[in-house]
C-alpha cells in the first residue's frame, strides 16, 4: 500500500501497490498522482497494466537520485491518472538490480505492460526526462 495524498483537497488516500486503473481521490474524485514504492516483493505488480510506468532505480545515498526526485514528483501530478512512477531502492532490492543489471544509478525504466520500453541512465532536468517519455512512448 502507498499512502498518496490529493493535491485538490488534502485527503491522505491508501493506494494498493499493484491497482489497476486510475487512482481517484476517495472524497472529490480528483486523479491521485500516482507515486508508489516497491521492491522485490511487488515490483511485477507495480509496473503491471497499461499505465505507462517510469521506475526510478535510486539509493539513499545517491546524490543524483535526491536531484530528479522532484522531477519525478512534478510528473506525477501533472500526469495524474496518466503515469505511475514507481520508486524502487536497490540496497533493498537485489533481485530488480540483478534483473536489470543495474549499474550505475540513478536508472530510469519506461515500462509498460510490464514490458520495459527504454532505459536512461543519470541525472536530467525534468523537461528532458519529460522530451525522454514522450519520444519512447511514441516509438514505442
Ligand atoms: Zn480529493
Amino acid at each position: 500500500m502507498s499512502e498518496i495524498r490529493c493535491p485538490a483537497c488534502g485527503t491522505r488516500n491508501r493506494i494498493p501497490t499493484g491497482a489497476r486503473g486510475r487512482p481517484r481521490c476517495a472524497r472529490c474524485k480528483t486523479d491521485l498522482p500516482w507515486i508508489v514504492e516497491a521492491g522485490d516483493a511487488d515490483f511485477d505488480t507495480a509496473v503491471a497494466g497499461s499505465t505507462p510506468a517510469v521506475v526510478d532505480l535510486w539509493a539513499p545515498w545517491c546524490g543524483p537520485c535526491r536531484m530528479i526526485a522532484p522531477a519525478l514528483e512534478e510528473l506525477a501530478r501533472e500526469r495524474a491518472g496518466r503515469l505511475k512512477v514507481v520508486k524502487v531502492n536497490v540496497d533493498e532490492s537485489p533481485g530488480v538490480s540483478r534483473r536489470f543489471a543495474v549499474q550505475s544509478i540513478p536508472l530510469l525504466l519506461l515500462v509498460r505492460d510490464g514490458e520495459v520500453i527504454d532505459r536512461q541512465v543519470g541525472a536530467a532536468p525534468k523537461a528532458a526526462i519529460e522530451a525522454w517519455i514522450d519520444r519512447a512512448l511514441e516509438a514505442a
